[in-house]
């Protein structure tokens, strides 16, 4: 059996951003060691995966150190780095608590790239890009991801199509009617288009649907909230074109 299958369900999952390899000793940062030695109240000897978005998955065991600076010893590779699907959500800031839903369910649908994009009717403009990162990585710790959403700098949405990749096919969700999803869903590198709360203008819409490579899909018949469409849209590449079939 390997050394994954006798873990418990409740052997707690961190990422460290550090790398990691066989028989490293390591110590954690303070929160991590807090998290694991009061919350968690593990002892030495005690196992833990780790993951670093860079080598993979590892159990590691509570090796000395203290409760803010905890000591642990690499002891076995679990896994290796995933590969996900080169899937890019480019999605318009919205409210506080929505944007950081849609990091971390793009974390959890298994985004490769999260692309904050700022258009005309977008009302956040200061994003903290940190807090969304901090929701990928808790919601990678949960899922299981062992290779972290890329966070992209804010683009306005001009930036975004200036020089688009020829061979990425932008799936655009207007607001105002497209083609079934099911017609624009193909494997290969693909970025899905989100609008703010208040849509696309007729100048974006124009602007999004001349870059080639570009289609407008329809999301149904009713008007989805933005986080809503964000969710949905990456569910349904990745039934149809991504890594669920
Ligand atoms: N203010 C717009 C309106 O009333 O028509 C609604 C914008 S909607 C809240 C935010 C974004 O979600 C849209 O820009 C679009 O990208 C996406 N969206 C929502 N419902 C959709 C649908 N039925 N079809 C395609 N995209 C949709």
């Amino acid at each position: 059996m390997s050394s994954d299958e006798r873990l418990p369900a409740s052997t707690p999952r961190l990422f460290v951003d550090q790398p990691l390899g066989l028989g490293a000793a390591i110590v954690l940062p303070t929160p991590a060691s807090h998290f694991l030695a009061t919350v968690m109240r593990l002892n030495p000897g005690d196992a833990v995966r780790l993951f670093d978005d860079r080598t993979g998955e590892w159990l590691g065991r509570v090796d000395g150190g203290t409760r803010k600076a905890l000591g642990i010893r690499i002891e076995a590779q679990l896994g290796v780095r995933e590969t996900v699907p080169d899937l890019w959500l480019c999605a318009a800031p919205l409210k506080r608590g929505r944007i950081d839903w849609v990091a971390e369910k793009a974390c959890e649908l298994g985004v490769a790239r999260l692309v904050p994009v700022l258009t005309a009717r977008t009302v956040v403009d200061k994003l903290n890009l940190d807090r969304l990162r901090a929701h990928m990585i808790e919601a990678a710790e949960q899922c299981g991801r062992t290779a972290l959403p890329e966070m992209s700098e804010t683009l306005t949405l001009a930036a975004l199509l200036r020089d688009w990749p020829a061979d990425r096919t932008l799936i655009f969700a207007d607001e105002t009617g497209g083609a079934p999803f099911t017609e624009a869903a193909r494997p290969g590198p693909t970025a899905i288009l989100i609008g703010p709360e208040g849509g696309f203008t007729p100048a974006e819409r124009d602007a999004v649907r001349a870059v080639q490579g570009s289609i407008g899909v329809s999301l149904g018949p009713r008007i989805l909230r933005a986080d809503t469409a964000a969710a949905v849209s990456v569910g349904l590449w990745q039934a149809l074109a991504g890594d669920w079939n």
